[in-house]
């Protein structure tokens, strides 16, 4: 089948998209040289779903324009009649799918593809002074016509091609001449031509791939023609997987072809993202919210540094990465415990504080009603301190409390716990231990105190202290509790002041207080 033949079978294909009515007869209408503005919006608005579209972003930030555009007629004659076909045209297009069930050619992405290229070649069209970029949209949109027509037309063969490129990555333009003995260049050209689409159109979809070969007369073709196949390369930083290669294209052709400088080409790199999403919602197309380009090569640069690393190099890091990780974890831990343990301790004396206690003891009545075991508690509370604050100063206070502390911590087992309870008081869990044996700590504690000389830099002092003991044995008793228990100490305290001080009286529930010394 030579080229005519092929071209003569496509033209001739059930399975060609058919224009609708409207894009058809607008194309006919704008090719004549009476057209007039008031001709052109009477067509469009016949078409009420077709007009409602165009209405729609006639109003919409693709084009920003301060005024309300209330009818086609108003769209016309603002946007103006190229503008017009082009969305037309545009919209007609969209709509084109594959008519047989799935194939590899997808229609979707293709449609995406080409949006985002129609956006680029307008946005490249925006920069250039003198130059409609309405048109340059719809032009973008449709210069991969033939592929789609291809894709249609010939599908079975067409779907063997794409097979064969997934194999082996090739041009797509090599693969259809082997298969075709033309190009989708040459296809789309020329179907275009036969529905009469005018010279503008046609020749970017004629050569936007090699855009030197446009040998036509007029300098806007001619610039067209050169924004659509930057579009191409623009698109594809966008979705192809060598970014970095078409942005270094875009960057040099952009100033050899249309001598845009390097603000110029920032903008249009900065601005494609954006305009692409947004176009995306406009045309009704889901696009995937492309990344901006910045991000695009800032990531295509990660991933060349990474295949440029040996499989050593790459070990190495990874193992110091992994040691860099666990020293952090360690710290991590390490600050945590000291802020648990910074929760718990009363800062004044260096032991733990109330709310601590209350814990500690709940877990240690716990392990005692496991074990069956007694537990006791020593209330301390120093005598006559308020005398001593008033005699010696309040900073002579702190340091007998806090040196106070470390006396009785000192006469104490590793598994005893020491509390301030409050003020001058103090608090001890004796766990598996009977009123006997904690009556004997109590009065070791008491002769600790009485007997040690708490000295700073200017003097001497000596302080003594009363101490309340309660005992229990959750496992056997039937309303033991936590409360009781500590009440029943405090008590045994109060007796212990009551009888003189510096003494230590376990509870007794008769009132018969028993002191030790
Ligand atoms: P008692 O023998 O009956 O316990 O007499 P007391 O004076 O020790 O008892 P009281 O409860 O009347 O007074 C306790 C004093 O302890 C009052 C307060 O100034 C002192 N105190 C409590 N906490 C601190 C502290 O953190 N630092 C200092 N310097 N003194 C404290
Ligand atoms: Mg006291
Ligand atoms: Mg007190």
């Amino acid at each position: 089948m030579d080229k005519d033949q092929l071209l003569q079978k496509i033209l001739a294909s059930s399975e060609l998209p058919t224009l609708p009515t409207v894009a058809s007869k607008l194309i006919s209408l704008t090719a004549r040289e009476d057209a007039t503005l008031a001709d052109i919006a009477a067509l469009v608005s016949r078409d009420v779903s077709l007009s409602a579209k165009i209405l729609k972003v006639s109003n919409s930030a693709f084009y920003s324009f301060p005024q309300q555009i209330g009818s086609i007629q108003q769209a016309v004659s603002i946007l103006g009649m190229n503008a017009v076909r082009s969305l037309v045209l545009s919209f007609s297009f969209l709509n084109i799918r594959g008519t047989r069930g799935v194939s590899r050619f997808d229609f979707e992405k293709f449609w995406q593809r080409s949006l985002s290229s129609a956006v680029a070649t307008r946005l490249i069209l925006e920069q250039i002074k003198g130059i409609d970029a309405e048109e340059g949209f719809c032009t973008g949109l449709l210069q991969n016509l033939g592929e789609l027509i291809l894709a249609r037309t010939f599908s079975k063969e067409y779907e063997q091609l794409l097979h064969q490129r997934e194999e082996q990555p090739r041009d797509s333009r090599e693969a259809e001449r082997e298969v075709f003995g033309c190009d989708h260049t040459v296809i789309g050209a020329h179907v275009a031509r036969s529905w009469g689409f005018p010279e503008s159109l046609v020749a970017p979809l004629e050569h936007h791939h090699q855009p030197e070969l446009y040998k036509g007369s007029s300098p806007t073709i001619r610039t067209t023609v050169r924004a659509v196949y930057l579009s191409d390369q623009l698109s594809s930083i966008l979705f192809s997987d060598k970014p970095e290669a078409h942005h270094k294209i875009f960057q040099k052709d952009a100033a050899r072809l249309l001598g845009l400088d390097a603000a110029a080409i920032e903008t249009i790199l900065e601005q494609l993202h954006l305009r692409v999403k947004e176009a995306g919602t406009y045309f009704n197309l889901k696009l995937q919210s492309p990344k901006s380009v910045q991000e695009i090569l800032q990531e295509a640069n990660i991933r060349l540094s990474l295949i440029n690393l040996d499989y050593d190099q790459m070990n190495k890091q990874l193992i110091q990465a992994k040691i860099n990780l666990e020293n952090l974890t360690r710290a991590l831990e390490e600050k945590n415990r000291i802020l648990d343990n910074l929760a718990n301790v009363d800062g004044l004396t260096g032991v733990y504080n109330h709310r601590y206690f209350q814990t500690a003891l709940e877990q240690e009545i716990s392990r005692a009603n496991r074990n069956g075991s007694t537990i006791s508690l020593l209330f301390i509370d120093i005598d006559f301190f308020k005398k001593f604050n008033d005699t010696y100063g309040h900073q002579a206070g702190d340091f007998v409390l806090s040196r106070f502390a470390a006396t009785i911590r000192d006469n104490l087992r590793q598994y005893d716990v020491l509390a301030r309870y409050g003020g001058e008081e103090f608090v001890v869990i004796l766990p598996e231990t009977t009123t006997e044996d904690a009556l004997a700590v109590g009065e070791k504690l008491r002769t600790a105190v009485e007997n040690t000389a708490f000295r700073d830099s200017r003097e001497e002092y000596h302080v003594t202290a009363s101490f309340g003991q309660a005992a229990g044995t959750p496992s056997t008793e039937d309303h033991f509790s936590k409360d009781n228990l500590i009440s029943q100490a405090d008590q045994a305290l109060y007796s212990a002041k009551e009888q003189g001080r510096n003494r230590v009286v376990a509870y007794s529930p008769k009132k018969k207080w028993f002191s030790f010394s």
